[in-house]
């Protein structure tokens, strides 16, 4: 990305081990993220030109000298974050916040190759090579599908509960799915595009709110008898989106906040009276990457539906266009 609306596709260096605990891969498939979108509508800075894309399948096909787990030839996911999965933060569930933390995709995902750091901590290899309808819900599972599961899990998801989505991207849809599998009795998901609500309604939401701000809300608290939701899922990142999810929620409720915070601030005063949980930030992907891997190996879930358009490598700025008029909902490249 050279800059806001310009997304170039050329020819690079091909990346080369830099630790004796990297891995190359060649990239089988990547995509395009809601938040590429951010620097693409220059609302974050692009400094310079910036390789794109944290999220990759793909296969091993070199390793350092002290990499263990990970083998030549595997078929391999990680997270947008490195982690080396064996630090204190890790082994408690939170490799995004691990001591070693660092980007995961340095050199871009949206590429033919990735070098990707601590490769022992950071990717799980499939049990085998996936058949060719698998790998879009594999791709998802490196952070869309990760990221919603965690939105659900941060929100205190099951049994019995009501859960409200905010949010109908990819991660807002997931996190529907999410909710389904972790047992959730009513599932409101907040959309007004017919595509996404249909999208919604098949991962399992039971209520569509197309209301947005204040009438949203009160549109879930007549949906639950005045209450609010048990849990509220947060995949936007906006003032509004937050505020929402908050006002949404039954005191002794959990938001799980996914949606990457752009100048959210919180009201404190109100946030005392709530009575709500807030948890959140970038997911732990890799916690959860053996679970979802299952899930999908078994074909118990196919979160790959998220990707409505798929382009090669070439045409990623068609892709990035798709994305941001919200013509597509997320886009895989073939590179
Ligand atoms: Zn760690």
């Amino acid at each position: 990305m050279y800059g806001p609306g310009d997304v170039r596709v050329e020819e690079r260096e091909k990346p080369a081990l830099a630790a004796p605990t990297d891995a190359i891969l060649r990239v089988v498939a990547s995509c395009i993220c809601g938040s590429d979108l951010w620097p693409y509508r220059g609302l974050d800075t692009t400094a310079q030109p910036t390789p794109m894309g944290h999220e990759y399948v793909g296969v091993v096909e070199q390793v350092g000298a002290d990499v263990r787990n990970v083998k030549v030839g595997e078929f391999v996911i990680g997270s947008f974050f490195a982690s080396d999965n064996t630090c204190a933060i890790c082994a408690s569930g939170y490799q995004t916040h691990c001591v070693q933390r660092q980007p995961a995709a340095a050199t871009g995902a949206q590429s033919e190759y990735l070098r990707v750091p601590l490769a022992d901590g950071t990717l799980v290899a499939t049990p085998g090579m996936p058949d060719a309808d698998l790998i879009p819900s594999l791709l998802a599972a490196s952070d869309v599908l990760g990221t919603g599961w965690f939105a659900a899990v941060a929100a205190e998801v099951g049994p019995g509960k009501t859960v409200a989505v905010a949010g109908d991207g990819a991660v807002g849809l997931l996190g529907v799915l999410a909710a389904r599998q972790l047992g959730a009795e009513r599932i409101i998901a907040m959309s007004r595009h017919a595509d996404r609500q249909r999208l919604a309604r098949e991962f399992g939401a039971t209520d569509i709110v197309t209301e947005r701000g204040e009438a949203g809300v009160n549109r879930i608290k007549e949906l639950t008898d005045g209450l609010g939701a048990h849990s509220t899922i947060e995949a936007v990142g906006t003032q509004e989106a937050m505020m929402q999810a908050i006002r949404a929620t039954r005191p002794g409720g959990h938001v799980g906040y996914v949606g990457v915070s752009h100048d959210v601030s919180l009201p404190g005063l109100e946030l005392f009276f709530s009575g709500v949980h807030l948890h959140g930030g970038p997911a732990p992907v890799r916690r959860f990457l053996p679970e979802l891997i299952d899930l999908i190996w078994t074909r118990a879930i196919d979160p790959g539906k998220v990707f409505d358009l798929t382009l090669p490598l070439d045409s990623a700025a068609e892709g990035y266009r798709a994305m941001d008029e919200r013509r597509a909902i997320k886009v895989l490249l073939q590179p």
